[in-house]
């Protein structure tokens, strides 16, 4: 039951760490052989268009976009949500496209964009958000899609089938919350098995 974190460029061995700390198999892809079995994958914040870039160079693209639209549970970060979106922008461009969102990248200016505040995502009260230069969501495409945080007015959290998506970055905090929801809504983390001997007795 392998996860794949996508290891080409950004903040991946931070999301390796929060789900290897979960008990999850983790494997870094970085060649489309990589995707081989996964059950999840998860795409870090970094920079889209580098991110995008090596995505075509190494042929990731196009099957990662098929087992997405399959099925296979994702959950993007930052830069990962703009790989995701449907459209970046006015002008239609996208990467992996298959996530029913409008983002704009930078939406908080280039320079002063980093802050960190406190908001309710999904089930948490009071989760704390990292914002990198990131990303808004400015609008929804498909009616489907679940909005699981909102800050300062703004959607910065949605989920749509199988697929997250975080404006911010839940892997640079010490809470593992998102990952796990990630992980729980995608039934990729199970309930402890019990230990033989009781399972023997019972
Ligand atoms: N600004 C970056 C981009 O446009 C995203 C920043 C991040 O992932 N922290 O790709």
């Amino acid at each position: 039951m392998t996860v794949g974190v996508l290891a080409l460029q950004g903040a991946f061995r931070e999301h390796a760490a929060v789900l290897r700390g979960l008990g999850i198999p983790v494997r870094d892809i970085r060649r489309r052989e990589d995707l081989q079995g996964i059950r999840g994958i998860v795409l870090p914040g970094g920079e889209s268009t580098v991110q995008g870039k090596l995505l075509r160079d190494f042929g990731i693209l196009e099957p990662l976009r098929d087992l997405i639209a399959q099925g296979l549970p994702v959950m993007g970060t930052c830069a990962g949500l703009i790989l995701l979106a449907r459209e970046i922008g006015e002008d239609g461009e996208r990467h992996l496209g298959t996530l029913p969102v409008r983002v704009f990248r930078n939406i908080y200016g280039r320079q002063l964009g980093s802050f960190v505040t406190n908001g309710r995502v999904g089930e948490f009260e009071n989760f704390r958000e990292v914002f990198i230069r990131a990303p808004g969501i400015a609008e929804i495409l498909d009616p489907e899609t679940e909005v699981l945080a909102v800050t300062n007015g703004r959607i910065t959290g949605v989920r749509y089938r199988n697929q997250f998506g975080f404006a911010f970055h839940p892997e640079l905090t010490a809470n593992p919350g998102l990952h796990l929801l990630f992980l729980k809504h995608s039934g990729l983390y199970p309930e402890p098995e019990l230990p033989a001997n009781v399972r023997q007795s019972a």
